[in-house]
C-alpha cells in the first residue's frame, strides 16, 4: 500500500490538456529521476514510458554503485534525488571498494533486489504530486517549425496521440533503434524483451542533429539452483554499512552474500573455439562497446596471456533463482555460452535461463548539448542518459536530475542551473560530454576529476544539500537532518582541533610532548601511521558519535592542506568557469584565430571560457586571443 496519500486529482490528464510543463520519455534510471525533479520543484509533469511494469528497471547487473558511481548516487541524493533512497531500500549486499586506497576514492556498491528495485521506483512515481504516468511509445515530436529543429512544443505518441509540454526530456535509453545481437542471432528489441524504439530514433536523426551509434553487452542469468555453491569463495556484506542516501543512518533489511569464482584455460578455449561466430569480432557489430566492461571474449584475446578471470555470482533478488554472472558478458552464441559457463569451477551443471547478448543503439552527440543538457538547436528539448553516449544507470540517474531541474527551471523562465567540475562529479559527467563528445560509451572514473580530494562521497551532502534546498527538492525533514548532522560535524571537530593528550592517555609510542603541554589530537591525526580508527579507539569520546561520522571529520582534518590546495587550484579554474561568451558569437570573425579553431568554437558553441579550455584542440595561445577579443567586445 502507498505509504502517501496519493494526490491523483493532480496527476490526471488527457491529451486536452495543453497546460503541461514538463514531459519525459522514458521511464529507467535517467526518466525517473528527471521526471521526479521536474514534479517535486512544481511542474506538471507527465511521464511516457513504453511499459509501465519496467519503470526503474535494471537492464543488465543487479547493483548500484561502484567505484566514482557510487560519488555519483550520494550527489544525486544530496541534492534531492531518489537513487540512493531506492538502493538503501532495496539493497541485498553492501560494500565500499577501494578501501586499502585513499578516502577520495572509497566508493560505495551494493546490490539490489532488481524486482523490488524497480517496484520502489514506479510506487515513488506513482505516489509524487503533480507527476501523471501514460504507457505509450513517443513516436516524435512536435516542433514549431514543422521539418526543421526549432523549439519543441510536444510528443506524437503511437496511441494517445499528442500531448503538448513546454519542455521535453528525452531518455530512450539503449532503445533507439537496438539491435539485439547473440552469435548470427539478429533480434530488434530496446533490450530483451522490451521493443526498440524506432519511429522516435529516425525522427532525431531526420533533425540533422549527430547520430552514432554504440554497442553494450550482457551476462546469461543462471539458475541458483544448478549452481555448486558449497565449493565456491563466499563474499559477505562489509560489517560497517554506511547507507547511500544521507538520510538513512542503517540498513534494516536482511543481507545476503554473493559468490566468487573463476574462469579458466578451458573456458578460453571454448571462447577461442567459437571466435568466428561473435558478432563482434566477425565485423557485424559497428557500434563501440565499454572499454572497461569488456565482454569475456575481449577479455581473452585481449589479456590473452592471462588464463583466469573472475567471476561474481551475484543473486538478483531474495525471491528469484535467478543469478548474474558478473564478469561474463557476451554476444557468443547460445551453444557456446551453455558450454563455456559449465568449464567454470562451480558451474559445471549450471543452466541459463536467460542467454547473454550484445545490443547496439544509436546516441546523439553529446556536444549537440548545452551543459543544462538542453539541445543547442532545439530549445526547451533536453536529453539525458544513455542517449547521450553514457553507460550505467548512475551517470543516466546523474543526468536525468539535472534535465529535470532544467527543463522545470526553463518552464518557470529561470537560468539553467550548471553544476561545475569543481562542485561535483556530475558536474565532471556533463562537461566531459558537452565538451569532448565520446567516441565510446562513457563511464564515470574517479581520475576524471580534477578535485578528487574534495570530491569525496562522504562529504556530499555539505557540497550539494543546500543547492538541493534552494532547488525546491530536498525536503523539510531531509534539510533537519542534514542541518543536525552539519552541528555534529562541527562540534566533533572543534574537540579533535582542542583536545591535548597528556602522557599518561596514550601509548608511549604514540607521545610527542616535550614539556608537560601533552599532544594536540590533529597533531597525531596528520601523522601518515596514524589512522582514523585508531583515534577512534584511543579517544572514548569519540565513540559516542557515529563512526562514519567521526571518520569524515578525521579525514577532513588530516588531509586539510592538501584539501586547501585543492581549493586555491578550484578558485583559479573557477575565473574561466565565469567568463561568459555570447551566444551567437561569431568565432570565424575573430582576428587571429585560426579557421579549424573557429569551426571547432563554431560547432561545439562553449558557454563560458572554461567549456572552450576543455574542447579538444583549444590551444592555450587560442584560448588567449578569444579572451582578449571578449574583453575588447565588453569594452
Ligand atoms: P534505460 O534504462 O535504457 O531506459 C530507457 C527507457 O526509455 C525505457 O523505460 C524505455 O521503455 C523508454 N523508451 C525508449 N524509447 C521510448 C519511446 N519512444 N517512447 C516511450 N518510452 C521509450 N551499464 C553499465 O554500467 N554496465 C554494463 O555492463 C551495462 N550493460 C548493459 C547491457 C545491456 C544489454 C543493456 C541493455 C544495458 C547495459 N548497461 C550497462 C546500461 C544500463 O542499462 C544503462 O546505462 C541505463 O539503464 C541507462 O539508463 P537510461 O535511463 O538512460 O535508459
Amino acid at each position: 500500500m502507498p505509504d502517501t496519500q496519493p494526490r491523483f486529482a493532480n496527476n490526471m490528464l488527457s491529451n486536452d490538456d495543453l497546460s503541461l510543463d514538463v514531459i519525459v520519455i522514458g521511464g529507467g534510471h535517467a526518466g525517473c529521476e528527471a521526471a521526479l525533479s521536474a514534479a517535486r520543484m512544481g511542474a506538471k509533469t507527465l511521464l511516457i514510458t513504453q511499459n509501465v511494469e519496467r519503470i526503474g528497471a535494471m537492464s543488465c547487473n543487479p547493483a548500484i554503485g561502484g567505484t566514482a558511481k557510487g560519488h555519483l548516487v550520494k550527489e544525486i541524493d544530496a541534492l534531492g534525488g531518489e537513487m540512493g533512497k531506492a538502493i538503501d531500500e532495496t539493497g541485498i549486499q553492501y560494500r565500499v571498494l577501494n578501501r586499502k586506497k585513499g578516502p577520495a576514492i572509497w566508493s560505495s556498491r551494493a546490490q539490489a533486489d532488481m524486482d523490488l528495485y524497480r517496484r520502489y521506483m514506479k510506487h515513488k512515481l506513482e505516489n509524487t504530486a503533480g507527476l501523471a504516468i501514460k504507457q505509450d511509445c513517443v513516436e516524435g515530436l512536435i516542433v514549431e517549425n514543422d521539418g526543421e529543429l526549432s523549439r519543441v512544443l510536444g510528443v506524437e505518441t503511437k496511441l494517445f496521440g499528442k500531448f503538448y509540454g513546454r519542455s521535453v526530456v528525452i531518455t530512450a535509453g539503449t532503445f533507439l533503434n537496438g539491435l539485439i545481437h547473440i552469435g548470427d542471432q539478429r533480434i530488434s528489441a530496446g533490450r530483451a524483451g522490451d521493443a526498440p524504439s524506432i519511429g522516435l530514433a529516425e525522427f532525431i536523426k531526420s533533425t540533422g542533429l549527430r547520430v552514432g551509434r554504440l554497442k553494450t553487452g550482457t551476462t546469461p542469468r543462471l539458475d541458483a539452483r544448478t549452481i555448486n555453491w558449497d565449493i565456491l569463495d563466499r563474499q559477505d556484506s562489509d560489517t560497517d554499512i554506511i547507507p547511500f542516501s544521507f538520510s538513512n543512518d542503517r540498513i534494516k533489511q536482511k543481507l545476503i552474500p554473493c559468490y566468487i569464482t573463476h574462469t579458466n584455460a578451458s573456458t578460453h578455449q571454448v571462447i577461442r573455439d567459437y571466435m568466428h561466430m561473435s558478432p563482434l569480432y566477425s565485423g557485424v557489430i559497428q557500434g563501440i562497446g565499454p572499454r572497461y566492461c569488456p565482454s569475456i571474449e575481449d577479455k581473452v584475446v585481449k589479456f590473452a596471456d592471462r588464463d583466469s578471470h573472475q567471476i561474481f555470482l551475484e543473486p538478483q533478488g531474495y525471491d528469484t533463482v535467478e543469478v548474474y554472472p558478473n564478469g561474463l558478458s557476451t554476444s557468443l552464441p547460445l551453444e557456446a555460452q551453455m558450454k563455456f559457463v559449465r568449464t567454470v569451477r562451480g558451474l559445471e551443471k549450471a543452466e541459463i535461463i536467460r542467454p547473454g547478448y550484445a545490443i547496439e543503439y544509436d546516441f546523439v552527440d553529446p556536444t549537440e548539448l548545452n551543459a543544462s543538457l538542453e539541445v543547442k538547436k532545439c530549445p526547451s528539448l533536453f536529453l539525458a542518459g544513455q542517449i547521450n553516449g553514457t553507460t550505467g544507470y548512475e551517470e543516466a540517474a546523474a543526468q536525468g536530475l539535472i534535465a529535470g531541474i532544467n527543463a522545470a527551471r526553463k518552464v518557470a523562465g529561470k537560468d539553467p542551473f550548471v553544476l561545475g567540475r569543481s562542485e561535483a562529479y556530475i558536474g565532471v559527467l556533463i562537461d566531459d560530454l558537452i565538451t569532448k563528445g565520446t567516441q565510446e560509451p562513457y563511464r564515470m572514473f574517479t581520475s576524471r576529476a580534477e578535485h578528487r580530494l574534495y570530491l569525496r562521497e562522504d562529504n556530499a551532502d555539505s557540497r550539494l544539500t543546500d543547492i538541493g534546498r534552494t532547488l525546491g527538492l530536498v525536503s523539510d525533514d531531509d534539510y533537519k537532518l542534514f542541518s543536525d548532522r552539519q552541528k555534529l560535524i562541527r562540534e566533533i571537530t572543534q574537540f579533535v582541533k582542542t583536545k591535548t593528550f597528556g602522557e599518561a592517555e596514550m601509548p608511549q609510542s604514540l607521545y610527542v610532548g616535550n614539556d608537560n603541554s601533552g599532544t594536540k589530537l590533529d597533531t597525531l591525526l596528520r601523522r601518515p601511521d596514524f589512522d582514523v580508527d585508531t583515534l577512534i579507539e584511543l579517544v572514548p569520546r569519540l565513540q559516542e558519535y557515529p563512526r562514519h561520522i567521526v571518520r569524515r571529520v578525521a579525514i577532513e582534518i588530516k588531509y586539510e592542506g592538501y584539501i586547501a590546495r585543492e581549493q586555491r587550484a578550484i578558485k583559479d579554474s573557477q575565473y574561466l568557469d565565469k567568463v561568459l561568451i555570447p551566444p551567437d558569437m561569431n568565432f570565424k570573425s575573430i582576428p587571429g584565430l585560426s579557421f579549424e579553431v573557429g569551426e571547432k568554437l563554431t560547432r561545439f558553441r562553449p558557454m563560458t571560457l572554461g567549456q572552450a579550455s576543455r574542447i579538444s584542440g583549444i590551444t592555450p595561445a587560442a584560448l588567449q586571443v578569444l579572451q582578449v577579443h571578449l574583453r575588447s567586445d565588453r569594452q
